[in-house]
């Protein structure tokens, strides 16, 4: 799985598929799989030298992968962990997640920022699929990488791409997604450039982890509304009270 950074053209392409399907959803990998207990990512300690913050990026992207705004707060509980180590002994399928800031097997070039190895798995023998390792590669030949401490509002952008959002993105691959069709979601396949929107999940991703590891946990978000909302009902507002006439309720 891959994460394009030609916004331009797979958006052009995907304009002509869903006028055709109509259907707007997340995609689970085919056959749907999970870890059987949240894996530790080890995010490589090199960092990028593209970023220029502390450590080349390694914290926020530890931060960012493991954030309760991305998929530890989707619903599910903590579904990822994540560390700063050394990836000497990076080896695909070796049942150890990591997360590489170079590209050692050369598997992501041209428009590709990054890519995700998700053919590791095995049947547990009750009809599920357990997923044995996930690595994900960077491509650093050509890509100019920046983050939220480099440059915290995009103010000082210009073609670079943000490591939190491209890599929440390829996080959702590890944990068992596929691409989504629904514009603005983490997992949809492409993303601009001073773009960290991935970094944050939507509700199209939500509800495809959730699809996957159902249950709910201890980090489920709070699903009411703030004040000044729309809202239909009192139990819809975090305050309990909706009010207003016909369609022009707000939560108190
Ligand atoms: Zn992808």
């Amino acid at each position: 799985m891959t994460i394009s950074k030609n916004h331009r053209l797979l958006t052009l392409a995907l304009v002509g598929a869903v006028s055709v399907t109509l259907f707007f959803a997340f995609v689970l990998l085919d056959p749907p799989r999970t870890w059987d207990s949240a894996p530790t990512m080890i995010v490589d300690n090199r960092g990028l030298a593209t970023v220029i913050d502390s450590d080349g990026g390694v914290a926020a992207t530890v931060q960012a992968i493991t954030s309760n705004q991305a998929w530890n707060g989707a619903g599910s509980g903590t579904v990822i962990n994540a560390q700063a180590g050394s990836v000497a002994n990076f080896v695909l399928g070796d049942g150890q997640p990591m997360l590489n800031f170079q590209d050692p097997i050369h598997a992501c070039g041209g428009n590709c920022l990054a890519a995700t190895f998700t053919g590791f798995f095995s049947d547990r023998g009750d009809g599920t699929v357990r997923i044995d390792d996930a690595d994900i590669v960077t491509n650093t030949r050509n890509i100019d990488w920046t983050s939220q401490s480099e440059d915290p509002n995009g103010a000082g952008c210009s073609g670079e791409f943000y490591i939190e959002g491209v890599m929440v993105h390829e996080v959702g691959h590890v944990l068992g997604l596929g691409h989504t069709d629904v514009s603005g979601a983490t997992m949809f396949p492409s993303v601009s450039s001073c773009n960290n929107d991935p970094a944050t999940t939507e509700k199209d991703d939500e509800d495809g982890l959730n699809a996957l590891y159902s249950g709910g946990g201890p980090t489920t978000p709070p699903t009411c509304l703030d004040p000044g909302a729309s809202c239909k009902r009192n139990q819809d507002c975090c305050s309990g009270s909706c009010t207003g006439r016909g369609n022009s309720k707000t939560c108190a």
